[in-house]
């Protein structure tokens, strides 16, 4: 009989994975907690190091490109005045450069069609995972429902606040960046002093930053961070917004920038959690991918282009052996350096880009505008090639 893989969670992550072992006639079946597969209101940036393998491993590009904005330069602007600071790579020099694109995407249009290109009766909605039995020949999955299945491998793709993670470890190890976030998409027509909308950017200041990129439909997503002066006192992740509250610390930033973050009503503040480094990502059978691995801070960019590399990475490795148990291992030690550098990373650019004015902000500031800057500051993510990395990384002891 062949074994059966379950994923938990049809995330980026856990669909990308589902995806490539189907394509490599895998048995693997998904869970998901939710009873649509969608996600409101919130956009993604994915880069070339993933959007390599949607267009070609995959043959999305027709698909995603209908619904995808390449983005036309990466700019970073001084949030307050709004003046340019650096301007990196275009559409097409990126594209140039890494033969594929980097792009803005709704994810509720990412997540339709990566659910296109699986088998339908792979993915079982409304099924919230409470507990896994490991009893070392199967483990089985129990779900709110009542109903349970079983598996000979449980992949936790089950995201920032995974309950496979906490099964793993007995407890629950998140931690708080001290930043919070505010989200909204917004309509071209709302933005009249928006400069160079089809570019991702950044607008830098002392304790936070905007950032926003456009998706297919010409909209802009954006994502607005505060850097708090005090812990995070409420339990949830995700908190009702008082009216207008995110806008006060930004009130005096440059018109663009105010003109943004007014333009929707915004419900929602997202305190923004990461988890620390595991040693190991698997025990008995069960396995982690993506956040519930390895989540970070959004500073960077990259959960979900860690999440799809992961996927990659370990879509081969089990279709590649009859071993699992050695291709877990070597997953590990293929991703736990790349996604340990790019989770340190992300932390250390939210630094870069609060800092008060001085200099530090002026040694940043020229940085960024040397012309080697992408090079020397990004290259190492965005040329990263999940499927031709030499297993390698230093060996963590168990
Ligand atoms: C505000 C914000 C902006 C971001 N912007 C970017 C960006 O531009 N680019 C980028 O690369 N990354 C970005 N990220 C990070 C990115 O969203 C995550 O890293 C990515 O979604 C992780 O993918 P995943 O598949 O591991 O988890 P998720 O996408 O979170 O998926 C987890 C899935 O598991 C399901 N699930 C959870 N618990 C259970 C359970 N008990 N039982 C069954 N199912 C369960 C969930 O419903 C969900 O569908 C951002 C994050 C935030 C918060």
């Amino acid at each position: 009989m062949s074994k059966r893989i379950v994923i938990v969670g049809a995330g980026i992550g856990g669909l990308t994975l589902a995806i490539d072992l189907q394509r490599r006639g895998i048995d693997v079946d998904i869970y998901e907690q939710t009873s649509v597969l969608r996600e409101v209101g919130a956009a993604v940036a994915l880069s070339a190091n993933s959007t390599r393998f949607y267009e070609g491993h995959f043959g999305l590009a027709e698909q995603l490109g209908e619904k995808w904005a390449e983005v036309d330069g990466l700019i970073f602007r001084d949030g307050r005045t709004g003046k340019e600071v650096a301007r990196l790579s275009s559409a097409q020099e990126y594209r140039r450069r890494y033969g594929a694109p980097y792009i803005g995407i709704h994810r509720a249009d990412l997540q339709a069609i990566l659910f296109d290109a699986l088998d339908p009766s792979s993915l079982h909605l409304s099924k919230r995972l409470t507990a896994i039995d490991d009893t070392g020949s199967a483990a089985r999955l129990t779900f709110e429902d009542g109903d349970d299945t079983e598996a000979d491998l449980v992949i936790g793709a089950d995201g920032a606040r995974s309950l496979t993670r906490r099964l793993l470890l007995g407890y629950d190890d998140a931690r708080y960046s001290g930043c919070t976030a505010a989200r909204g998409i917004v309509a071209p027509a709302l933005l009249p002093s928006l400069p160079d909308p089809a570019a991702i950017q950044f607008w830098m200041g002392p304790g936070g930053h905007l950032l926003h990129y456009p998706i297919g439909n010409g909209d802009q997503n954006f994502f607005l961070v505060k850097r708090e002066s005090m812990p995070w006192a409420d339990k949830g992740w995700v908190v009702p917004a008082q009216d207008g509250q995110h806008i006060t610390p930004f009130a005096d930033w440059a018109p663009p920038v105010v003109e943004m973050i007014s333009a929707v009503p915004v419900v929602e503040q997202w305190a923004l959690f990461y988890r620390p480094p595991l040693t190991r990502w698997s025990a008995g059978r069960v396995t982690l991918l993506g956040d519930a691995a390895h989540a970070t801070v959004p500073h960077h960019g990259q959960g979900a282009n860690q999440s799809i590399e992961d996927a990659i990475v370990l879509a081969d490795l089990l279709s590649g052996t009859t071993d699992w148990d050695c291709a877990r291992t070597q997953y590990e030690r293929r991703r736990r350096f790349r996604t340990r550098k790019v989770t340190d990373a992300a932390i250390t650019v939210g630094e870069l880009l609060h800092l008060p004015d001085g200099p530090r902000a002026d040694e940043r500031n020229a940085r960024l505008a040397a012309p080697d800057a992408f090079d020397r500051h990004l290259d190492w993510i965005h040329s990263f090639r999940a499927d031709e990395q030499i297993p390698a990384g230093p060996v963590v002891a168990s």
